[in-house]
């Protein structure tokens, strides 16, 4: 079972140790080549503590991934300030993330004024993740299923984040993007993705462009778009 979530005091000890490593965490990202100074602000607001376990928390602030239940990890903070960067977020945008995991990216989003829609398929990761962004006043739309297939209520959305492994790039995720909207989601076998962003240009099926940045390990996909079970 996973420590039920207090929140914690604000002026605890405790506390302050977080909010000073949590600044060293950002000029971290800063020195390896994170630029937009609105997704540092936003990395600077989150309490990153908050999304892993108490046993975890005190290495919170180091820039790695960590384990959360059901065998999946919260990304590591590059990877996630990387993502958000390519996303090129701006308030007021529809942003659709796949794979909520421990909630913690869907808070960035929150923090740069976006209109958060995301997907998990661990019904303990929606049910904890739902939790503790509403204590911390976070208010996403969150539903839990298959991510791959996107979410067309709320289609078409400005960017769309896949925090998992993707064996090919999901179409229907694809389709889902408004003219100028932007996905960002990491394709490549189990071992290791090439980041891809892939901005549509228009309505036509060929009008996209795709480019590819560096390489990364995320858990893998799961469903009908991406690895099968
Ligand atoms: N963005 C998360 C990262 C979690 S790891 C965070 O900030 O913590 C990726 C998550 O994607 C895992 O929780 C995994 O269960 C979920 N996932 C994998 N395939 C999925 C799918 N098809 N739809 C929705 N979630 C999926």
């Amino acid at each position: 079972m996973p420590d039920p979530i207090t929140m914690p005091d604000p002026h605890s000890p405790n506390e302050r140790i977080f909010n000073k490593r949590r600044k060293m965490l950002v000029e971290e990202l800063a020195s390896k080549g994170i630029r937009d100074k609105r997704v540092l602000r936003a990395f600077e607001a989150v309490p990153r503590h908050m999304f892993v376990d108490t046993a975890l928390s005190n290495r919170a602030y180091e820039d790695t991934a960590l384990p959360i239940e059901m065998g999946q990890t919260i990304s590591q903070p590059f990877t996630v300030a990387k993502q958000t960067e390519l996303m090129e977020v701006e308030a007021g945008d529809k942003v659709l993330e796949i794979g909520t995991g421990s909630g913690y990216q869907a808070a960035i989003l929150c923090e740069l004024g976006a209109k958060v829609f995301s997907i998990e398929r661990h019904p303990q990761l929606y049910d904890r993740s739902r939790e503790i962004l509403q204590k911390l006043g976070y208010r996403p739309t969150l539903k839990c299923g298959d991510g791959t297939m996107g979410w067309s209520a709320y289609a078409p959305y400005t960017s769309i984040v896949v925090t998992a492994g993707a064996p090919v790039i999901p179409e229907t995720l694809k389709n889902q993007l408004d003219i100028w909207g932007r996905l960002v989601v990491p394709v490549g076998d189990e071992e290791k993705q090439v980041m891809y962003r892939i901005t549509r240009r228009g309505e036509g099926e060929g009008d996209f462009e795709e480019e590819k940045f560096s390489i990364f390990k995320f858990v893998p996909l799961i469903g009908r778009q991406g690895w099968s079970q």
